[in-house]
């Protein structure tokens, strides 16, 4: 069974957490301070991988060579801190080299595929000038390609990795590996079975390292970032949000999942099912703490946290027919799944089905989901009503549905904004009121007040 020994610790670092030299001298510390950290898995630098999503759009030479130089400039603010910058001048060199081709190719015959491979070279240099950073401050540390142990579909932008190959892959590949050095490896890259180079969806990185710390049954993964840990809103809309210490699993991926910013949605996952803790802090003040996410048990409380997901489309979907159909939510979930969307609120009446799609992780603007052909569809078995400009508050929670008062009391406290829909009872641990996005800072605020302060 593969296991690092003795039970060692994943290290993230997010873009922040290696935007420049400082905060990679930084990160590092935390690396070398803790000795169980035998894996860290980077993103790319702050900014650079917004850059190479847009120079993989195709642009205009001279927007493109103006994103060049901006990226040449941050890797190169970084090689010049370093006490010998020729030792991986050539290698990044290399690699901006590659992006200028690629890019170029993109004005010509920009592809998913093509962006994949563009795009990873972001986590390709952070990596590689962090472990330069280690060696110089004298540790072992060894540089890893991701792609070599994961494996994942075909899916280019938002690929879904295959476990069993990867586990294989990391037993054979990386485990003997970290037995003798620190090892620094990419985040949100990795690859198919024909070689092509893929991605895991914004924000991967975090994925990556519980889909490591699991391969490798970490004793705990840490994902290092700019916020000391996960508070019970965004403290930038109630500024009194409190950081919360210890959150259980569920509690957490609920968070994530309506749109938590701090964790990547499906980080918790691999996590949970090795009971894997996995710790968020600051690397910019590790004295503040942070928050353990694991298995707790004791005492629950009833409300936890409330997230935000904006950029949400209602769409109302009228049946044709005037008496009510068995088969007419069928139909909607049909077409919904032949167009690859996933909905996660419905709410029905007699000839009428509301749902709500999150158009969060779309590159572009909210139609990126209610495409033309989707509408077309739709539009063949039902009138179609469609609302844009929309928040989804959702207040997390413990066993909500088991309560009493819970909705009278969120109700009466947002009597003054429209609520346009309300999913309540398919979870124990949620309440979800869609709302106009203009209102959601001002429902947020209050419900805050109301159940944390
Ligand atoms: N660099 C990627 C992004 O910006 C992945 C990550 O940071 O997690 O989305
Ligand atoms: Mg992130």
């Amino acid at each position: 069974m593969t296991r690092i020994y003795p039970p060692s610790v994943v290290a993230k670092f997010g873009g922040t957490s290696v935007a420049d030299f400082d905060a990679m001298n930084r990160s590092a510390s935390i690396v070398l301070a803790d000795h169980d950290v035998r894996l860290v898995v980077l993103s790319a630098s702050a900014g650079v991988t917004n850059l190479l999503v847009e120079l993989s759009e195709g642009l205009e030479t001279h927007q493109q060579l103006d994103k060049l130089e901006t990226l040449r400039a941050i890797q190169y603010n970084i090689i010049s801190r370093l006490k010998q910058p020729s030792v991986i001048s050539t290698e990044i060199d290399n690699l901006l080299n590659n992006i200028r081709h690629l890019a170029q190719t993109a004005t010509i015959s920009p592809s998913d595929a093509l962006s994949d491979e563009l795009v990873s070279h972001g986590e390709l240099m952070s990596s590689l000038l962090f472990t330069e950073v280690l060696r110089e401050r004298h540790a072992e540390a060894g540089w890893f390609d991701a792609r070599s142990v994961m494996r994942t579909n075909s899916n280019f932008g938002c690929a879904e990795p295959e476990l069993s190959t990867l586990h294989h892959q990391v037993e054979t590949h990386l485990l003997p590996r970290l037995e003798q050095a620190i090892m620094v490896t990419q985040g949100f890259i990795g690859r198919d079975a024909a070689g092509h180079t893929t991605t895991l969806g914004r924000g991967g990185s975090d994925y990556t390292a519980t889909l490591l710390g699991e391969a490798l049954h970490a004793a705990r993964v840490d994902i290092w970032t700019d916020v000391a840990g996960i508070y019970t809103t965004d403290p930038r809309i109630a500024p009194r949000a409190k950081r919360i210490d210890h959150i259980s699993f569920s509690e957490a991926s609920n968070m994530a999942a309506y749109g938590a910013k701090v964790l990547h949605p499906a980080t918790l996952l691999p996590a949970m099912r090795k009971s894997i803790p996995v710790f968020v802090g600051s690397s910019k003040d590790i004295a503040a703490g942070g928050t353990l996410v694991h298995n707790t048990t004791d005492n629950p409380p009833r409300y936890r946290a409330l997230a935000v997901r904006r950029k949400q489309t209602l769409l109302r979907l009228h049946s044709l027919d005037t008496q009510p159909s068995c088969s007419f939510l069928a139909q909607v979930f049909t077409i919904l799944s032949h167009h690859a969307v996933t909905v996660d609120l419905v709410t029905t009446s007699e000839n009428c089905i509301a749902l709500a799609l999150d158009a969060t992780h779309a590159t572009s603007g909210e139609d990126h989901v209610l495409t033309t052909a989707l509408f077309t569809a739709l539009s063949s078995h039902c009138r179609v009503e469609v609302e844009t400009g929309l928040a989804l508050v959702t207040l997390v929670g413990n066993q909500l549905t088991q309560a009493t008062g819970v909705c009278k009391d969120v109700f009466a406290w947002l009597e003054e904004h429209t609520v346009r829909m309300i999913c309540h009872g398919a979870s124990n641990d949620n309440l979800c009121i869609l709302l106009p996005a203009d209102a959601a800072d001002s429902a947020v605020k209050t419900l805050h007040y109301r159940l944390f302060e």
